[in-house]
């Protein structure tokens, strides 16, 4: 079989400049990519046909920012947390123990489980950070067993200060000998800029070695309070700042100014139980948002991108069509991809069948597995 011909879409999320949401379409896949798109009526001859009879076709959603290399859970802390006691970045090391522990397979099985569940609700690019080992040897299995699984791996050795290291020793360890063994499996270097992790100069320092060793910057900026997280990422010129819940106008215009993606991971607010970012005032800016799942096992154990969607839609003011873009196109920018999150023809045929006639209903049924990936 050559090409197949997808038919009888009710609705169709291309993201194409001229017809981004398409009803009554069909499309066309060829050798894994999309290669024509239009309306049913108009549909080409194909080798082979799928009716879909009357679904939402959507392209698969791109997961952005993830900590899928890790062992162990925190449930006892989530349960703690969801008795009133705050979050507090410290919580990584539990983690961080466990997952020294663990065997590469146990690890490798771990990510190989989350990736199934994630596929399972249509998500089908990923990508995924260290930042659990901490030390030159696991950070780098850690790389390592991440690359099997997708090409979007992203060192994060300065993701806490382990404990009995000073700062400035682990700084030079994680742009030293730990940025050596990871940069092969890696494409991109990422640091968490916040109060009790690393400052503005020193994230500013990780990042700037990690791009001399031909790493692209991502950052993990302004999540628990104001900072300098969305400052660094502009000045070096980061693909991403992700978080962004507490910003300040200057924030808001460097984004905007400096073409960097806010992410936007909601999973953290409600597992945290925190104040949402507000997107609508990033849209009205003129700032581009992505929608991830930040899945981890501390703030966010989730790797659902509908419920992310659902709730951006219902506790950030983004309309149930700007969430989806933001989970498959803004997903995109972020990973500085075209090839994804779109279905316009060129790109790759990351087909989501919804459950459903139109989008809406990923937020509008919010929990209810709606969305499958269409196997071509
Ligand atoms: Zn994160």
């Amino acid at each position: 079989m050559t090409s197949l011909l997808v038919t009888n879409i009710g609705e169709l999320v291309t993201w194409d400049d001229e017809r981004p949401v398409i009803r009554d379409a069909a499309l066309v896949v060829e050798h894994g990519h999309v290669t024509w798109v239009g309306d049913r009526t108009a549909g080409p001859d194909a080798d082979a046909v799928r009716d879909v009879g009357g679904a939402a076709v959507i392209p698969g959603f791109v997961d952005s920012h993830t900590h899928l290399v890790f062992a162990g859970d925190r449930a006892a802390e989530f349960e703690a947390r969801m008795s009133g006691r705050p979050y507090e970045a410290g919580g990584i090391r539990t983690t961080v123990a466990a997952t020294r522990a663990a065997t590469d397979e146990q690890l490798a099985a771990n990510v190989a489980r989350h990736l199934a569940q994630m596929r399972a609700q249509g998500t089908t690019t990923v990508e995924i950070k260290s930042g659990y080992g901490l030390t030159v040897r696991d950070e780098a299995r850690s790389l390592a067993i991440a690359r099997q699984a997708t090409e979007e791996t992203t060192f994060l050795g300065a993701h806490v200060v382990p404990e009995g290291t000073e700062v400035v020793a682990y700084v030079d360890l994680v742009t030293g000998a730990m940025l050596e063994a990871c940069a092969p499996y890696a494409r991109w270097i990422d640091v968490f800029c916040e109060e009790g992790a690393f400052g503005a100069d020193e994230a500013r320092t990780v990042l700037e070695a990690g791009i001399a060793a031909g790493l692209q910057a991502r950052v993990h900026a302004n999540q628990l309070g104001p900072g300098p997280g969305i400052q660094v990422a502009a000045e070096v010129g980061a693909a991403a700042a992700d978080h962004c819940t507490f910003l300040d106008d200057a924030d808001v215009a460097a984004l905007a100014d400096s073409g960097v993606v806010a992410g936007l991971l909601p999973g953290v607010e409600f597992s945290t139980r925190s104040p949402y970012p507000d997107a609508r005032r990033l849209i009205d800016a003129g700032v581009t948002i992505a929608l991830a799942t930040d899945c981890n096992p501390g703030s966010s154990y989730t790797s659902s991108m509908p419920f992310c969607i659902a709730l951006a839609v219902r506790e950030m003011g983004m309309t149930p069509l700007e969430a989806l873009w933001s989970a498959t196109r803004g997903g995109a920018f972020s990973l500085r991809r075209d090839d994804v999150g779109h279905l316009a023809v060129g790109a790759r045929a990351d087909l989501v069948v919804l459950d459903a006639p139109s989008h809406v209903h990923l937020a509008y049924r919010p929990g209810v597995p709606l969305a499958t990936p269409l196997t071509t």
